[in-house]
């Protein structure tokens, strides 16, 4: 994993701006938002994609929701609303292997 560069940030190795953080999670800017508000809430265990999830993994990401929404009321935006999205694969086009889940909001979004 030492090439990861999200586990990079999660360790602390490359500085981000961390919105949140506990022991199992960080949450960060995505540097090329798609919106005024684009977070990545990211495991700080190694989890390639949804397609590598096994029972360890699908520990460490007990309670990403609780993480979104505290994340999203940090920011402000948890009134406003906001939407929760998972690349999987190529075809979803996930290009960093270490899961994370986009949290998107600030303004309207666009229809799915
Ligand atoms: P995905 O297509 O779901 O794999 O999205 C990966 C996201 O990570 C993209 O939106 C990138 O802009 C974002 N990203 C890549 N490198 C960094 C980084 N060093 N810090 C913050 N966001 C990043
Ligand atoms: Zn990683």
């Amino acid at each position: 994993m030492t090439d990861c560069i999200f586990c990079k940030i999660a360790s602390g190795l490359i500085p981000a701006k961390i919105v949140y953080e506990d022991d199992r999670f960080v949450v960060f800017p995505d540097i090329s938002p798609l919106y005024k508000t684009h977070l990545l809430i990211v495991p700080k265990r190694h989890i390639a994609s949804v397609n590598e999830v096994d029972a360890a993994g699908d520990a460490a990401l007990a309670g990403i929701f609780a993480v979104a929404k505290a994340a999203a009321e940090k920011v402000g935006v948890a009134a406003g609303g906001y939407r929760l999205t998972v690349n999987t694969g190529l075809h979803a086009g996930q290009v960093v292997m270490h899961f994370h889940m986009h949290l998107l909001a600030g303004e309207p979004l666009k229809p799915l």
